[in-house]
């Protein structure tokens, strides 16, 4: 018999840091591509545009030194480097998937000393070429047959997909995915119920927006958190929240916590259960409009937060 133990894997950006790691880079480092990085959002594939950028970036003349040095200013908080002690020391098995690269992602765990928390990071592959230019190519290459996920997955990676080749790895007692933006969508749809498989989504961001839209497509629990102290007691309640998990997650244990006794929802609760077809119809009439704006609000929210 496998011993008992949990998966936890995290979206990176927005999620394990308060930043976009391909927006903190250029908005440190030169402000003119910074621009072109912000208007191209929507019209050009995203990793392209990166290595694409990098490649401007090193003719400008910024180093190898430079893009690490600006990369481990990114803070880290220290609440969430607790909780993910506290996942590892319980035993669990770490992953991150994310739509980052590779160089920005181990150069920020490094900093901070916790690198060795992961099992696996599973991102575009990136590395600095013997001059100092950093390449970075798509997880899913060109090479490959699309991935065809009709959730809003980018052509370069579906983090569904990837997900369930982790759950399937091992019997796991509990899955839990951790995540922010629509991309993060898909992942979430692959937990489940009966395992008592949780969601931790970002509180205010497309996430959320697109687990509103669609919950009859997430099965886990939502844990809904703002920052990293909700993080924080999420964990504590996950390893220490007493006999009937998912009972103590929605009614006791977060009730001394009035940031989180707010935030915990079945993902049935809300929009299907309470209003029938009418609201269904405007949800789909309504959808692609929405999934743009929230796409829109998104990027202007990350400029803001990383100019601020
Ligand atoms: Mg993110
Ligand atoms: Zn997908």
């Amino acid at each position: 018999m496998s011993p008992s133990k949990r998966l936890f894997v995290f979206d990176f950006d927005w999620t394990l840091i308060d930043a976009d790691s391909d927006y903190f880079v250029f908005e440190h480092l030169n402000a003119e591509l910074s621009k072109i990085q912000l208007d191209s959002i929507g019209k050009v594939q995203w990793t392209d545009l990166q290595q694409r950028l990098l490649g401007e970036l090193f003719d400008r003349g910024v180093s190898r030194e430079d893009i690490e040095r600006t990369l481990t200013s990114i803070p880290f908080a220290p609440e969430r480097i607790e909780a993910l002690k506290l996942m590892k020391e319980q035993g669990s098995d770490l992953y991150i998937l994310s739509d980052a690269n590779t160089v920005y992602i181990e150069t920020v765990l490094k900093a901070y000393n916790i690198d060795n928390l992961f099992t696996g990071i599973l991102t575009n592959p990136a590395q600095f070429d013997s001059r100092g230019r950093l390449n970075v190519t798509r997880y899913h290459g060109l090479d490959k047959e699309p991935h065809r996920c009709p959730l809003p997955c980018e052509p370069n990676l579906c983090k569904g997909l990837e997900f369930q080749k982790l759950i399937d790895s091992y019997n796991w007692t509990q899955v839990i995915y951790m995540g922010d933006a629509s991309n993060d969508f898909c992942p979430s749809t692959h937990l489940s119920r009966e395992r008592g498989d949780l969601v931790l989504a970002r509180r205010g961001l497309s996430l959320e927006q697109r687990i509103r839209e669609r919950p009859d497509l997430v099965k886990a629990e939502i844990v809904y958190w703002q920052d990293a102290q909700d993080v924080l007691e999420a964990t504590k309640d996950i390893f220490f929240g007493g006999r009937d998990r998912v009972s103590s997650l929605t009614s006791t244990a977060f009730s001394s916590t009035t940031s989180l006794s707010t935030m915990v929802e079945s993902s049935s609760s809300s929009i299907l259960a309470s209003s029938p077809i009418d609201e269904i119809k405007a949800v789909s009439a309504t959808s692609q409009q929405v999934l743009s704006a929230v796409e829109s609000s998104d990027s202007k929210m990350f400029a803001q937060a990383v100019k601020a």
